[in-house]
Formats: structure tokens, sequence, C-alpha cells
């Protein structure tokens, strides 16, 4: 038996000492560098997506002393433009920055509408210009305009001193150098910004998700149903315990799967009543962004919310924190009012860019309205004290929110969460108790008022929309 052992011991020590030579042999003769290409080198930064710019004023200057400080710095005046025929520059021309006349503007794309400004060097286009410009977010130079592409417009930040080019160059390995001083087009060192030229106010808002119009109803029982959204809905179970839940309450066995089913058919049904709903609402909105991580995948859920009276007006789901589905939701709680209130609307949101930019294209279409931006409105800084309330509300907007979501495991990102986040609308706005409003719902109708419970509640609303849905066809 010992024999057995110190050879088996020996023979070890033999194998321990063979691995030790080969590790030696690997590290030797084995390059450790892999050729799997470094992911994190700025090479291949070109499709990710970078922070959004920073919407800035334009200080306002005055071209009269511009061209005395010409004059003093060069000892000779600074000469008005010579029109070289074909396009001039219409003579209302004015720079929006500096006031030069038409005589010190060039037309900077041959009749195409971009003017540049002899006086102060801003570019800018004709109708309707900003007051304000785009700023890269890590060094505060103002953007150039790089070029148009058909579904977007590039713009990047040429300053060399800026903070996100030297982290890029530093970045670098030697070789990349190189081939950056060949091939400066292969790499994307510089901050860029996308502005998309997608027409969001041109998309539908009341589209209905692909395949959610034709249910077959009568497979579906109005009152599972009821008792499904109840327990999935306003108690925040999963679709697995919800599906217990009925077995061991009520004695009704069914699948988590539909469970599920009867989730996605609801939502789609209670869409069009909670979208079409007349709320009155006032002409304080707050607008909130939440980012909702459920199994892995980043959502970001919009809401734009009646600040004084809570309802939920506008609401969207994206895979992007960008300025389209920002501009979605505003429009969708925009159309609420019967008539727009233009600057009479008092709009906060928190401190990010996206609600600039979208104001911007709102401003384009003849929708102008006053922005609020608050610092510290979602996060753990202080606020001052004439926001803290509406941090309340929307903090708790948000806790209610998430509660709900993280149980529909995230619905998939795109279209059809629209629907789903309808849902929890319709349970916000139509049948939660709000503390706000003596623990009643926020929004009422006589129909709904008149029943006892909720799963009832939740039947009725499903029949109110079906009537609206028909009566819709119907037209
Ligand atoms: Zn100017
Ligand atoms: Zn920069």
């Amino acid at each position: 038996m010992n024999s057995i052992i110190s050879v088996l011991v020996a023979y070890n020590q033999f194998l321990i000492l063979q691995i030790q030579q080969l590790l030696v042999f690997i590290a030797k003769n084995i390059p450790l560098k892999s050729s799997k290409p470094d992911l994190s080198s700025p090479k291949y930064n070109k499709f990710t997506v970078d922070k959004l710019p920073v919407v800035k004023t334009l200080e306002k200057l005055n071209y009269k002393h511009l061209l005395n400080d010409y004059f003093i710095q060069h000892d000779k005046e600074l000469k008005p433009i010579k029109s070289r025929g074909k396009t001039p520059v219409p003579k209302e021309t004015v720079c929006p920055r500096c006031g030069a006349p038409h005589q010190y503007i060039y037309d900077n794309t041959g009749g195409r509408g971009q003017y540049l400004c002899k006086v102060c060097s801003l570019r800018f286009n004709r109708g309707k210009s900003f007051n304000t410009y785009l700023a890269c977010p890590y060094c505060g130079h103002a953007l150039s305009f790089k070029r148009e592409r058909k579904q977007f417009k590039v713009y990047f930040c040429h300053n060399d001193n800026c903070k996100f080019y030297n982290n890029s160059l530093k970045s670098l390995s030697p070789e990349d150098t190189e081939e950056y001083r060949l091939h400066p087009e292969r790499f994307k060192l510089r901050y860029y910004y996308r502005e998309f030229t997608v027409d969001f106010f041109k998309m539908d808002l009341d589209s209905m998700p692909k395949g959610s119009v034709n249910f077959n109803f009568r497979t579906f029982s109005p009152h599972i149903m009821g008792l499904c959204l109840t327990y999935h809905v306003n108690l925040g179970l999963s679709t697995r315990a919800t599906a217990r839940a009925l077995w061991e309450i009520h004695q009704v066995r069914i699948s988590h799967v539909m469970v599920s089913i009867y989730a996605k058919t609801a939502a789609a049904i209670v869409k069009p009543f909670v979208d079409s709903y007349d709320y009155k609402p006032s002409n304080y909105l707050a607008a909130d962004e939440t980012y909702v991580k459920v199994k892995g995948v980043r959502h970001y859920v919009w809401f734009i919310m009646d600040a004084l009276k809570k309802s939920i007006l506008g609401y969207q789901v994206s895979g992007t924190r960008d300025v389209g589905p920002c501009i979605l939701a505003m429009r969708m709680a925009f159309s609420k009012f019967k008539k727009f209130p233009g600057k009479a609307l008092k709009f906060i949101s928190d401190a990010y860019s996206a609600y600039n930019l979208a104001q911007q294209q709102f401003f384009l279409n003849d929708m102008e309205f006053d922005l609020t931006q608050v610092i510290g409105l979602t996060n753990e800084d202080p606020v001052s004290t004439e926001y803290r309330w509406l941090k309340q509300i929307i903090e708790r907007l948000n806790r209610t929110f998430k509660f709900s979501y993280q149980v529909t495991n995230g619905y998939g990102s795109g279209e059809g969460s629209n629907t789903h986040v309808a849902l929890f609308v319709a349970y916000y706005n139509f049948l939660r108790p709000h503390s706000y409003t003596y623990w009643q719902p926020l929004n009422s109708t006589p129909e709904l008022e008149s029943i006892p419970n909720m799963p009832a509640k939740w039947q009725k609303l499903i029949e109110l929309s079906q009537q609206l849905i028909l009566s819709k066809q119907a037209l």
C-alpha cells in the first residue's frame, strides 16, 4: 500500500515538472498577444454611440464693435463681400449672432441655404435659425458640421485639445499610430455626433403593433383576464406567480404563457383608450426618462406627465437614449391638448440634452414652449426647494413603474413594448389609488366608478376600449 502511494507521489512530481516545462515553452515560443481585434481600440469606435452634444446659447455680438476691433487690429477695414452673380445672398439675411447685414454674408453652399458670416465666422442656415449651437460634451468647443447623409447630419469636434480626442490618441498602439498617419479616415478619434434627420413629426403615433388587431376574443375569458391583470399589473406578480395565484386562490388552471398572452392582448386593446382619453392637461408638464435593465438588455422608458394632475400623457420605450423617442413621447403628450398652449406651456425636465434638441425640433415645427431644466431631478444631486415636490412625484412614478416592469421580463424592445407600457399607464391613470387624489384614481368615468372590485374594473376598461376601437373602425 505504502509503495503504491510513494510511486503515485513520485509520478505526480514528474507530471508537475512536465507541466512547468511546457509552461516555460509556451511563454517563450507562443506570443501571448492574441490575434483577436482589440475592440476597445478607437479603430473600432465608428459605431459606438457617443454622448449627446450640449446645447449652448449663442453669445450675442455686435457686428459694429467687431468691425471696429478688426480696424484697430489690422489697421484697415473689413471689406464687404463682392457678390459674384448667380445666387446672391437675399437682402434680408442677417447674421443671427452679430447682426451683420447681407453684405458680410457668404453663400456657403451655392444657393442651398447655408451661410457663413464674414464678421464673426458663424455658419448658419436659411430660414429659422436658433440662437443656440451644439457643443462637444467633452471640451465645450462648438461642433463643426461635417457632412450630410441621407438619414443624418454629421457633426464633429475639431478641437485638438479635446479630452475625447487626446484619450483616443493615447490609446492607439504604435502600429495603429502609424496607420492613422497614413489613413486617418479609418479611425474615429474625435467626438462625432450624428443628428438624425428622420422626421419624428411625420410618424404615426396611433399605429397599432402588428398582429394585435385580430384577436379571436371568444377564446378569452374576460373574468380570467381581469384576475390576471390584477395580480400581474396591480400587484406586480410575475406571470408564473400569477398562474399559481389563479390556481391556489381561484382554482383556475392556466399556464404562465397564457397569463402573458392575456397581458399582451389586454395591452393592445387598452392602448387606444388610454391614448385618446380627454385628460384636459394643465400647462405644467414634467418629463422623465428611466432606464430599466431586464435580462441584461437596456430599455429606456420615457414618460411625460402632467405635473399638477399627475396623469401620464406621453410614453415611449426605446433601446437608445436618443432624441427621436424623446420627441415621440413629447408629441404624444402634446397631442392631449385641444389647442397647443405655446409659450404658456411650462415643460420641466432634468438636465439631459435630448430635451433641448427636441425643443429645437418642435420650434422648427412651429411649436414653441418654455423648457426649464432642473439639475438633480432624478439623481442623487440636491435640487432646489422650488422643484423638490416635482422630484418626489417623478421618483414615486419611477418606483411604481420599475416595480411593475421587472415582472414582465422586459417585453423586448421596440414597437411592441410601447403597447405593454400602455398597460401600466392604464393602471396608473385609471385604476391605481393615488395619495394625491385622496386614494381615488387620477381619472375616472362613471362606468368605472360604479364597479367595486379590481378584476371587474379591468374588464370594464377593456370593454370601454373595445367600444372605442369599434366606433373608430366604423368611421
Ligand atoms: Zn456674424
Ligand atoms: Zn471636444
